[in-house]
């Protein structure tokens, strides 16, 4: 079988430099890299006849050779030569070409080897926080014991005895992770997963502290106080960075994720920025009007009933609602006036009631002083 020429392989002239070889290896392997063509024959075929151009044109000396003498110059070295390339010498290759790119994803993780080490990360704490309305209206710092993993005091989080060394982890050479290749019916995949041995730290410790036995955490518990911002509401999450679990052997703490709940207020009902209240009056203070208080998430404060009041008037007070998070903005506290109807009356107060009914004065006229219903409930919707 007639092999063809490495230039023409790569699509670049007989006088293309380093750079123009390795970017059009780049190009062809992103287009014929079998996770992309899955099952597709043809593809991993030009993918191997990339790799295997690239592997001749790439090296000083055999591509000199190549130049020289064709195929023959380059084919019988080496036992097979460029012949008998497998998945695994391609995708060796990549470190070289591909260094930091996205296309390490294909490989599941760290193709060039570049030194990135693995880096332990504790794991995040979840803990509930519940607050009361006037706690989320004003903001409020929470003093909380946090039970957690916390750094080893006798190894500083080390792991390892006073005094003792690390060394590099034999399994793996210190890059963390062992690689191997495997057959499957779409070819040689390689995969990547984390060094067994040292957990991808590329390290392993001499003599592990006694404490901790080697881990560099143990239980404790540690007081956090936490700012929790005005406006927040039920299932919010407050996040405190590097409060979470101590990571092993002097990793990046985790962090602490505080959930709000919020404590149903007996008076107040809250509906998104805005508060609701119901007052009930008797029926001579909304006849008469008069002055009652009402509760507020401040304390309470002292609001003026008309004379002539309808029932299911609301009144609002303005700014009086709670903050929007992370904003100037304030809600309204609306208050919905009831008129309360006697449930018992004395013979007296039957024979009041009964002039009362026979006035005009006490004959319901819709429509005269207030609005209805539905306008109440168009204007508190919009
Ligand atoms: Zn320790
Ligand atoms: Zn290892």
């Amino acid at each position: 079988m007639a092999k063809r020429d490495y230039y023409e392989i790569l699509g670049v002239g007989k006088d293309a430099n380093e750079g123009d070889i390795k970017k059009a290896y780049r190009q062809m392997a992103l287009k014929y890299h079998p996770d992309k063509n899955p099952g597709d024959k043809a593809a991993e075929d030009k993918f191997k006849e990339a790799a295997e151009a690239y592997e001749v044109l790439s090296d000083v000396e055999k591509r000199r050779r190549y130049d020289q003498f064709g195929h023959q110059g380059v084919g019988g070295a080496a036992g097979g030569g460029a012949h008998g390339m497998n998945m695994e010498d391609i995708f060796s290759q990549f470190g070289d070409i591909f260094g930091g790119s996205p296309f390490e994803s294909f490989f599941g993780g760290g193709g060039s080897g570049g030194g990135r080490r693995y880096v332990n990360k504790g794991s995040n704490l979840r803990i509930k926080v519940k607050l009361t309305l006037s706690e989320i209206a004003n903001g409020v710092e929470k003093k909380i014991k946090v039970n957690k993993k916390v750094s080893c005091g006798s190894c500083s989080g080390s792991g390892a005895l006073n005094g003792s060394s690390f060394s590099k982890c034999g399994t793996c050479g210190g890059s963390g992770q062992v690689r191997r290749v495997t057959n499957t019916i779409l070819g040689q995949m390689q995969t990547a997963s984390t060094c067994p041995s040292c957990q991808g730290e590329g390290q392993t410790i001499t003599n592990k502290c006694k404490s901790c036995n080697g881990f560099g955490t143990m239980p404790g518990e540690e007081v956090i106080s936490i700012n929790i911002p005005p406006g927040v509401g039920e299932g919010m999450q407050v996040s405190v960075s590097g409060k979470g679990n101590a990571a092993e052997r002097g990793g990046v703490p985790g962090d602490l994720l505080i959930v709000i709940e919020e404590q149903e207020d007996e008076l107040l009902k809250r509906d998104g920025n805005n508060l609701l209240y119901d007052l009930y009056v008797s029926i001579p203070d909304a006849a008469l009007g008069t002055s009652v208080e009402v509760p507020t998430v401040d304390g309470r404060a002292k609001i003026k009933i008309d004379p002539g009041t309808q029932a299911g008037k609301v009144l609002r007070l303005k700014g009086k609602g709670l903050p929007q998070l992370n904003s100037n903005f304030k809600g309204d506290l609306l208050i919905n006036i009831n008129v309360w109807t006697p449930q018992s009356l004395s013979s007296e107060e039957k024979k009041i009631m009964e002039r009362f009914r026979d006035s005009d004065n006490f004959k319901p006229s819709p429509g005269k002083g207030d609005k209805s219903f539905f306008e109440k409930m168009r204007e508190y919707f919009s």
